[in-house]
């Protein structure tokens, strides 16, 4: 896939919006959704998208989506460092394959670092549904309220 295209509404995020696909999720509101990665590159490792923009890449979204979504990113650093005192917190997102795109549909990563851990770009494998669970209760807490 490239940098440019049309967006493809069966992307797994777009069916996750649609609540056609399952997430463990931390935060929702009009605009902007936040799950946790289910192949995580870190305990925490978090996803921000769009729910109403139908953008592939950081190029495609408006801007009034934009600073909604960089809001929830925000936020969502700030439950990471409070819950899991990380050593450093990333915020990632890639535009196009080369770039190390996977999936078409606007996100930024929000992985908490741990000294003593790689910096990966993708991981490793899937993590356990039970861990996720109890760490989305944790998350959730803190950002719903
Ligand atoms: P990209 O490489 O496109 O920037 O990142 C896509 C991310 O989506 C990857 O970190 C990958 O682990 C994650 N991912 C892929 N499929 C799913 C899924 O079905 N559910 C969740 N929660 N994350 C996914």
């Amino acid at each position: 896939m490239s940098l440019h295209g049309t967006y493809d509404p069966q992307n797994i995020f777009a069916q996750i919006i649609r609540g056609n696909a399952p997430c463990f999720k931390l935060y929702e509101d009009e605009d902007v959704l936040a799950f946790l990665d289910l192949f995580p590159q870190s305990h925490g490792h978090s996803l921000v998208i769009p729910k109403n923009a139908q953008a592939r890449n950081l190029l495609d979204v408006d801007g009034g989506s934009l600073a909604k979504v960089m809001a929830v990113v925000q936020k969502v650093a700030a439950a990471l460092v409070e819950e899991l005192s990380p050593a450093g917190v990333q915020v990632a997102q890639f535009n196009g394959a080369p770039a190390g795109q996977t999936v078409f549909h606007l996100h930024f990563h929000v992985i908490p670092r741990f000294d003593g851990e790689n910096l990966g770009i993708h991981a490793a494998g899937k993590a356990d549904p039970e861990q996720l669970e109890q760490l989305r209760v944790r998350l959730a807490s803190r950002l719903q309220g």
